[in-house]
Formats: structure tokens, sequence, C-alpha cells
């Protein structure tokens, strides 16, 4: 279906705003205006994404930058953190079913699922999720999802 990307996320952005008010929440928007793709489906890496920028950066610092930027053939969600950051030698096992790196953020109430179905979500969009992150400085997830309108 078609969306407004403008609209939709406007209403994420605002939403997770509501939901946590000490988060620093900024979203840009380059060269796309409508997408072709299913909004729950995209909702729920957004959801995911955000979660995780929230939970896993300090108590003062908590910052995301979500960038949007359509190109030809496809559209670049980056979602760029100041967070905690993670090691480069779990880059490739993040997205692993039940996979969570114990940290002080994650004590209770983490399962490990987010990322994992993040990627089946992605994949079953025929985009791609990659990862660039440095230790206490942050993390940036990368979506690509196909342009085809
Ligand atoms: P769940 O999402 O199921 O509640 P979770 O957040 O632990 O649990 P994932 O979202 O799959 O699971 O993330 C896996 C691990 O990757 C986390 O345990 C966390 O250590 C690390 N991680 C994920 N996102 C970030 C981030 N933005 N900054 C730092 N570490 C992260
Ligand atoms: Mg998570």
């Amino acid at each position: 279906e078609e969306i407004d990307i403008n609209d939709f996320v406007k209403r994420y952005i605002d939403s997770f705003k509501m939901k946590y008010a000490d988060f620093k929440l900024e979203a840009k928007i380059n060269n796309v205006d409508t997408i072709f793709t299913d909004p729950v489906l995209l909702g729920s890496i957004f959801q995911n994404l955000v979660e995780n920028a929230y939970k896993y950066s300090h108590p003062q610092k908590k910052e995301l930058n979500v960038t949007i930027t359509g190109t030809k053939k496809s559209i670049v969600f980056s979602f760029a953190d100041k967070g905690i950051g993670i090691p480069k030698s779990e880059l490739n096992n993040i997205f692993n079913k039940f996979y969570r790196i114990e940290n002080q953020y994650n004590q209770n109430g983490s399962v490990g699922l987010g990322l994992a179905f993040c990627k089946e979500l992605v994949n079953f969009m025929d985009g791609e999720i990659t990862v660039n992150s440095k230790i206490d400085q942050g993390s940036e997830f990368i979506v690509t999802l196909p342009n085809d309108n």
C-alpha cells in the first residue's frame, strides 16, 4: 500500500516522544514522499529499532536521529543513536534469535528477539539491514528497502 512517509514518520515519532519524555528524537526525510510498503511491518521495524536506541542509551544521553533518504531504487532508513554501542565481535550475532548482550540496561525484560524479528521482516520485504557501531559513542542501524513505485 502507498504510504505518505511524512505522515507515517510524524505519527511514530510523536508517539515515541509522548511515551518517552526524555528522548531527543529527530527525523529527517530527503527525496521521498511516498513509499509502497506494508505500514504494519514497517511500523514493527521502527518500533524495535527505536525501542533499542532508547533502552541502550545512557539516561542523560537518549538521542536518536532517524534519516530517511529516497534514491532511484531504494529507500534508506538510518537510525543513529548516541548509546552504549556494540562490540565489533558481537555485530554478527545480534541479529540471531534469543541473542542478547548482557549490559546494565537489559538485565530484566530482554528476550533477544527484537533484531531477529527486524531482520525477518526486512528480508520478507526484500530489503537489507546492517549496523555500524562504536563502543560508548553509538550505533547506526540502516534498513534499505526497495523503492518500487
Ligand atoms: P528484545 O528486543 O527481545 O526485548 P533485546 O533488546 O535484548 O530484547 P535485540 O533487540 O534483538 O534484543 O538486541 C540484541 C542485543 O543487541 C541487545 O541485547 C543489546 O545488547 C544489543 N543492542 C541492540 N540495539 C542496540 C543499540 N541501539 N545500542 C546498543 N546495543 C544494542
Ligand atoms: Mg530489543
